[in-house]
């Protein structure tokens, strides 16, 4: 059964992955972007996730052309980092207020949908280093670390409703965000990844597609790590 899907940064690295693997099963996609426009065949509306009303509207824009959204997928996110002396309150609540209060914006958003059709699927996508923590990423480190406290609420709020909430973890991808890294930080990553290599977007994608599809319905509230065994179930 083809269902409507929303994909927040669906429009590159991982989100866009994880829309176009959803578009393959042949499911209804739509991805948010702040103004790159949206990928081939995909929906696009414009968001940014800071924004309530700007989430609202994105929501009605994907309601109206696609119908009520039934899997989410809250993946936009950003970095800022600096060690915790030099981090500005400013830097510090920027990265909160986007990865964590805007997956919480689109949950809140989504959810009311989902209740009334007694069905839906939450994914949130943290990282590795909000479980493990990293050096010079106290800001993201408590967002990614946050998504697990609103999966695991909204699990025990809405789970008898059909409605799954879990989070994935992905250790080092290949996308932008990652590009950014030295060859030398990288070449140190490598070492302590016991696959001995970094992961393409698509290999996160297929875990989310799994956890929104029938066959994963009793599993909600967990946090699947998709890192090589960097954290070794973590
Ligand atoms: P990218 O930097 O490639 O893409 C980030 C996406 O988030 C873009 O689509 C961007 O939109 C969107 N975004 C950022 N801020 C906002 C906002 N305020 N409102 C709406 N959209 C926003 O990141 P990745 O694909 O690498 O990462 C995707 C997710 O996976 C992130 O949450 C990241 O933290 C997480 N992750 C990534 C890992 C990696 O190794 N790459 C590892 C672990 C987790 P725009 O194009 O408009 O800027």
């Amino acid at each position: 059964m083809s269902r409507t899907v929303l994909v927040t940064g669906g429009n590159r690295g991982i989100g866009l992955a994880i829309a176009q693997a959803f578009a393959k099963q042949g499911d209804r996609v739509a991805i948010t972007h702040r103004g790159s426009g949206a990928p081939d065949g995909l929906f696009g509306v414009q968001c940014d996730i800071t924004d309530s009303e700007s989430v609202d509207a994105a929501f009605a824009a994907v309601e109206a052309e696609l119908g009520p959204v039934q899997v989410l997928v809250a993946n936009a996110g950003v970095t800022d980092d600096t060690l915790l002396l030099r981090m500005s309150e400013e830097q510090f609540t920027r990265v909160l207020d986007t990865n964590l209060t805007g997956a919480y914006r689109c949950a809140k958003r989504a959810s009311a949908k989902m209740l009334r059709a007694k069905w839906g699927r939450m994914i949130f996508i943290s990282s590795v280093v909000g479980l493990s923590g990293g050096a010079g990423q106290v800001n993201y480190a408590a967002s990614k670390a946050g998504l697990v406290g609103v999966a695991r609420s909204i699990t025990r709020e809405l789970g008898t409703r059909n409605i799954t909430a879990n989070v994935v973890a992905p250790g080092f991808i290949e996308t932008d965000m990652t590009a950014v890294l030295s060859e030398e930080r990288k070449a140190e990553i490598l070492k302590s990844i016991p696959a001995g290599r970094m992961a393409s977007p698509d290999e996160v994608a297929s875990v989310v597609t799994w956890l929104a599809g029938d066959s994963a319905g009793y599993v909600s509230g967990a946090v699947i790590p998709v890192d090589g065994g960097l954290g070794m179930g973590h």
